[in-house]
């Protein structure tokens, strides 16, 4: 059993989902579609908005 987790990221307000056990349908905020980002990249906003004066 795998566990596929998904990183969703709102371009409007820059809130940041993750989604660790897989579900149907789009998530949205701001009413619109969270665009899905690489768990990679999910990673580095995150430590982003941690460390302030990173770019
Ligand atoms: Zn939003």
């Amino acid at each position: 059993m795998t566990t596929k987790s998904q990183v969703f990221k709102c371009k409007a307000c820059g809130a940041i989902v993750a989604v660790i056990t897989g579900g149907k349908g789009e998530l949205t905020c701001c009413d619109q579609k969270m665009a899905e980002v690489t768990p990679d990249k999910a990673k580095k906003l995150i430590y982003g908005m941690s460390r302030p004066g990173s770019p």
